[in-house]
């Protein structure tokens, strides 16, 4: 391509040129480099669980039984899971410089995940969740604090551009900030990734978001939201489905928790139905779920193929503790 020189800054020009060898080396591996390979944005967040007989007062002082800190955030659990099943995963978020950023990055360095991108804040810190579980009902009280995840500017998101471009699926939550989301699906989108939202924890400003998706993937929670149709059954998921195509994303994927999915594409409905198994905790259950079915897309499985094997793996995530606990791959076959 002819470029005139002097029309650019010297930084633009390297940009471009570093965007310009990126997609040299696709061509020259025959395209090979996009298959299976995902980019993830999204979040990290510490978790720190304090067990409890039961909730304090205003005021009040409680022993907990135990705490445990532990690795969370919607997007490092589904970078987590998808790079669990297979695919090549490239992980980008936004965490402070505090004692909790070390954690991060140990946690990051020891999953599957393939390569990180791990901006640093100078001035938020690490995301966290403040977390009481009560023993006796399984009860919880969160406060979550956003921290660096939502700190994320329009440079750092044009440095990765590379990264996004030349993968084959993109993958976001909504726990980081809005316009970070959407310049990212924007690229994504304009270079034909094929964008997937969660769009969890719903945000007012989703539909500013849906005409660069392909997939959507809400829970039942999330598909009312956005709705305004209150999902509670098999004909109420199909009917929110139904109005999130029409407001602008051709392929839905709404979980039901215990009931399984509802896929809706080109026009048609197929369910999954969940696998019954012995329940141990629900949390992060939707990260397994987004992280199997998007490592699958990529591997060119049906959207039907993909959301069974999702299933299965969120099957096998909800019989242990933690939401950042993913299991192996090679549990799933004899769940299929
Ligand atoms: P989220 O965790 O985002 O609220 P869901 O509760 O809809 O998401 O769960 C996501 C998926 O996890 C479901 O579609 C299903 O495949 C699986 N799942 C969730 N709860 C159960 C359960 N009790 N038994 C079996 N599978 C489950």
């Amino acid at each position: 391509e002819d470029l005139d020189v002097n029309a650019y800054s010297l930084d633009s020009l390297l940009s471009r040129l570093t965007s310009c060898r990126a997609e040299l080396d696709l061509v020259n591996q025959g395209g090979n480099i996009l298959k299976n390979k995902i980019f993830v944005l999204g979040s990290f967040n510490v978790d720190i669980v304090a067990k409890l007989e039961r909730f304090p007062q205003v005021g009040e002082t409680l022993h907990s039984q135990n705490y445990k800190i532990g690795a969370g955030g919607k997007g490092a659990n589904q970078a987590y899971a998808a790079a669990k099943v297979g695919a090549r995963v490239t992980f980008m978020t936004k965490i402070g410089k505090d004692q909790f950023s070390h954690f991060a990055k140990a946690h990051l360095a020891s999953t599957e995940i393939d390569s990180t991108i791990i901006v640093e804040s100078d001035t938020s810190p690490t995301g966290n969740a403040l977390i009481y579980v009560c023993e006796q009902s399984g009860e919880n009280m969160i406060a979550v604090y956003s921290g660096a995840n939502i700190e994320i500017t329009q440079e750092e998101i044009q440095q990765a551009e590379q990264h996004i471009i030349s993968s084959s699926l993109f993958l976001t939550q909504l726990e980081n900030n809005i316009e970070a989301i959407k310049q990212a699906m924007m690229t994504a989108h304009k270079h034909k990734v094929k964008v997937v939202l969660n769009p969890a924890p719903y945000h007012e400003n989703t539909p500013d978001l849906l005409e660069f998706v392909d997939l959507i993937t809400p829970n039942e929670t999330e598909a009312s939201l956005m709705t305004g149709i209150e999902v509670t059954d098999l004909d109420s998921a199909k009917r929110a489905a139904e109005k999130i195509k029409l407001m602008g994303v051709n392929t839905v994927v709404i979980t039901r928790g215990a009931k399984g999915a509802l896929l809706y594409e080109n026009g048609n409905f197929k369910e999954v139905e969940a696998i019954k198994c012995a329940v141990t905790d629900t949390t992060g259950a939707g990260d397994a779920f987004n992280g199997a079915l998007v490592a699958q897309i990529a591997k060119g499985e049906t959207l039907l193929d993909a959301a069974r094997y999702a299933n299965a793996y969120a099957s096998l995530a909800v019989e242990r503790e933690g939401a950042a606990n993913m299991p192996d791959a090679n549990l799933i076959a004899a769940r299929l």
